[in-house]
């Protein structure tokens, strides 16, 4: 009686998990210029709506709207002469999809796979960290464990040091790359435990292992990261709260919040998804990044941020002006994007590279890869990562990650950074 009980209870619990998102639609609108582009982005941060995707020339917005929020959007969309349809009806469906495929790959991975990296799932904050520390045991000659700093609810958020030769050696270039940021961006995970594999475990490419030193931070928001599991998959910011008084709306959107250009393109409402924070680097989760920047100032070659989604790699200014050195910026993006699709899915779109601004029509500001960039990083980068297209008859993009193709994400991403890697090292 108390398991049958028990039983009911935890499918009681599974159906109730992703509760707080029904009635919630995706649409897709279809500005056609540039005018028309902007005017969308306006009237969609008007209407404190979460933007998927950003509408440019070649692609359809995508917004995720409460069922209160539909009404206003859809009038404002025919005031506004903009075309636009429903692309989800029942977002929810395809969430509890998610939960069942990845649940079922990762069970048959456990059964069959003798490797240490699953590669058919996504790992929570505890599977990660104990991945980590598996990699640091066992490998004390070329990795090193740190603890970075702890997230505002305590969590601690931790990186890889991987270097052949010590990672005190200052003349020794050094590769950043972190994950995870935005909560819900879960494809990024596996390509940057992979890169952890790739440099430690099954090196085959061992000249980018030589010729650089490297810090991975795979969860740099363990906190939001851990929401999006446990309460609200669409969540992108950290878990900072008490940030107004009166208000329940809570945390903040960590892309938005690095000391550069901060407050200039981005949110004062804490209840949006881009809201930037009560000042530049005021989250402990950004102060862990601008220390490990601090740390290696002067030595970090190349700095790469995965986010999802858009298949895209990105550089700065996030407010469209272009660095100085933004042609040899763009000739390694090229670089990166090319290894990407020469070992993409084909039914994947070809990645684009150029200015956040340039390609997207959005500014942004107080960005990761803008701060890195503006403290001397050459070469510093956002990739956006396919999204999941196609979930049943829906055409569309989406945070949700199919386990089918957790290890292409992987491989993929991996030949881009070595591309980026090596051209670097061609260039320094
Ligand atoms: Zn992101």
């Amino acid at each position: 009686m108390k398991s049958f009980l028990l039983f009911c209870l935890s499918l009681y619990v599974v159906a109730a998990k992703h509760e707080i998102y029904d009635g919630y639609v995706v649409y897709e609108a279809y500005p056609k210029s540039i005018d028309e582009i902007e005017l969308l982005n306006d009237v969609a941060n008007e209407l404190g709506l979460d933007i998927w995707s950003h509408a440019n020339l070649d692609k359809p917005g995508e917004f995720f709207v409460s069922e209160s929020q539909k009404l206003p959007f859809e009038d404002t969309m025919k005031s506004i002469g903009i075309s636009y349809k429903v692309t989800v009806e029942n977002i929810r469906e395809m969430l509890e999809l998610e939960d069942q495929k990845l649940a079922a790959a990762a069970t048959s991975s456990r059964n069959s796979n003798t490797s240490r990296l699953s590669l058919d799932e996504i790992y929570t904050v505890n599977q990660v960290n104990h991945y980590l520390a598996d990699i640091a045991g066992r490998f004390p000659r070329v990795t090193r464990l740190v603890n970075g700093g702890s997230s505002v609810e305590g969590r601690t958020i931790q990186y890889l040091e991987i270097s052949t030769t010590g990672i005190q050696n200052t003349r020794k270039p050094v590769i950043v790359l972190q994950s995870l940021l935005h909560a819900r961006e879960w494809v990024t995970l596996p390509p940057a435990l992979y890169a952890i594999h790739k440099l430690v475990v099954d090196v085959t490419e061992s000249d980018v292992l030589n010729n650089f030193d490297w810090i991975i931070l795979p969860i740099v928001n363990p906190d939001g990261y851990a929401w999006s599991h446990s309460n609200a998959r669409f969540w992108r910011k950290n878990r900072r709260s008490g940030l107004m008084i009166g208000n329940f709306c809570l945390g903040v959107d960590l892309n938005r919040n690095f000391n550069i250009n901060w407050g200039t393109a981005s949110s004062s409402n804490v209840c949006m998804d881009t809201f930037h924070g009560r000042g530049p680097n005021s989250e402990p989760e950004t102060q862990v990044v601008v220390n490990v920047l601090n740390r290696f100032s002067g030595r970090v070659a190349m700095y790469i941020d995965l986010h999802s989604f858009g298949s895209m790699i990105l550089y700065g200014w996030g407010n469209g002006t272009l660095a100085p050195n933004a042609l040899s910026l763009n000739v390694g993006g090229v670089r990166m994007a090319q290894a990407i699709d020469a070992v993409k899915w084909p039914q994947k779109p070809n990645y684009r590279v150029g200015n956040i601004v340039a390609v997207l029509q959005y500014r942004a500001s107080g960005g990761a890869s803008d701060f890195a960039q503006a403290n001397g990083i050459p070469f510093s980068y956002t990739y956006e990562l396919p999204g999941l297209l196609g979930a049943g008859s829906n055409n569309i993009n989406s945070f949700l990650v199919d386990p089918s193709f957790i290890r292409q994400a992987a491989v993929e991403t991996w030949a881009g950074i070595v591309a980026g890697a090596r051209h670097v090292w061609n260039v320094l």
